[in-house]
């Protein structure tokens, strides 16, 4: 738990609280407000549910109100403390992509495939514990699905690409997206001046490139102003952040396939991405010095070369 807690308020009754995951400004979850009616679009881990809950405290909303958690896929960063909110919420109905269902109701397999990802210290000291949500308070989107929020539309869009148990939200009223990690991960410490970084995390075991551009269309074709994503915060430039993302993916299934035949090719792969985002950094005249950049990105760059290398043995 951090000295201080973080959050901002966004308009249209969206607030993006910081979950402090490991440092601040690299995960966030969405508290959303209409009418009366609350809800969290991703919850952080276990370890962030107290942050949660003092942020509904400052802002007087009590725990009856929240209606809905919706984490938008069941990756730990965005699902870990879903199960604790519902134990803390009573009127609260878990909404989950119907391939991520399964593993909310029993997270004893989530569990082990993140312990193979993150190995057992850092995924004690980040994730926390899961807690198993009761069957009858899980409901299932389906593609399109339409949640009358007191009033308010929210879509659910099934978007494979960073995982097959992905949704993504539109959301009428602010004509906004809340995307998870399917429009890509972009850290405020990269976005200053008129700098835009933004990449895909290919972290293991569902990357598909092909499926991940024909979504990134899918969610296009809303037409967005925003967009709310987990890594960090709410973006608006669109069309230039989508160009920079459509062609990351491009590149580093291009990249993983060039060097598919080295002997150390994870490394490989690692060591190539990192530099090219090194590369294009610099060439975008970022004032990030290297350590600093290699401090944001240098584990997101490691997760996504394991995530491209199980992407290579399913070809
Ligand atoms: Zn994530």
């Amino acid at each position: 738990m951090p000295d201080r807690i973080h959050y901002q308020e966004l308009g249209n009754g969206i607030t993006c609280i910081d979950t402090y995951l490991d440092r601040p400004g690299l995960a966030a979850c969405y508290l959303i407000e209409h009418e009366g009616m609350a809800g969290f679009i991703d919850s952080g881990t276990s370890n962030s549910v107290p942050i949660l809950l003092q942020v509904l405290e400052k802002k007087g909303i009590a725990k009856e109100s929240v209606a809905y958690v919706m984490p938008t896929h069941v990756h730990l960063d965005h699902a870990g403390g879903a199960g604790e909110l519902m134990q803390l919420f009573p009127n609260a109905t878990l909404l989950i992509h119907p391939r991520g269902a399964r593993h909310m109701i029993d997270p004893a397999k989530l569990e082990q495939g993140s312990l193979a990802v993150y190995g057992e210290e850092a995924f004690g000291k980040m994730f926390g514990r899961l807690t198993p949500v009761p069957a009858v308070r899980v409901q299932e989107t389906e593609d399109e699905f339409e949640l009358d929020f007191n009033g308010r539309k929210l879509v659910f869009l099934d978007t494979p690409g960073h995982a097959r148990h992905h949704y993504c939200i539109y959301d009428e009223q602010s004509q906004g997206l809340f995307t998870g990690d399917t429009f890509g991960a972009s850290y405020p410490e990269l976005n200053k001046g008129k700098n835009r970084f933004i990449f895909p995390p290919t972290t293991p075991i569902q990357f598909d490139p092909a499926a991940w551009l024909v979504s990134l269309d899918r969610l296009m074709s809303f037409k967005p102003e925003r967009i709310y994503v987990t890594h960090f915060g709410m973006h608006e430039n669109l069309p230039s952040l989508l160009m920079l993302l459509r062609s990351t993916i491009e590149s580093y299934a291009d990249t993983a396939q060039e060097l598919s035949d080295s002997n150390n090719r994870e490394k490989e792969i690692e060591e190539s991405i990192l530099q090219s985002s090194i590369d294009y950094l610099t060439d975008q005249q970022c004032e990030v010095d290297l350590t600093t950049i290699k401090m944001l990105i240098g584990r997101d760059m490691e997760l996504n070369a394991q995530g491209l290398e199980h992407w290579l043995t399913t070809l």
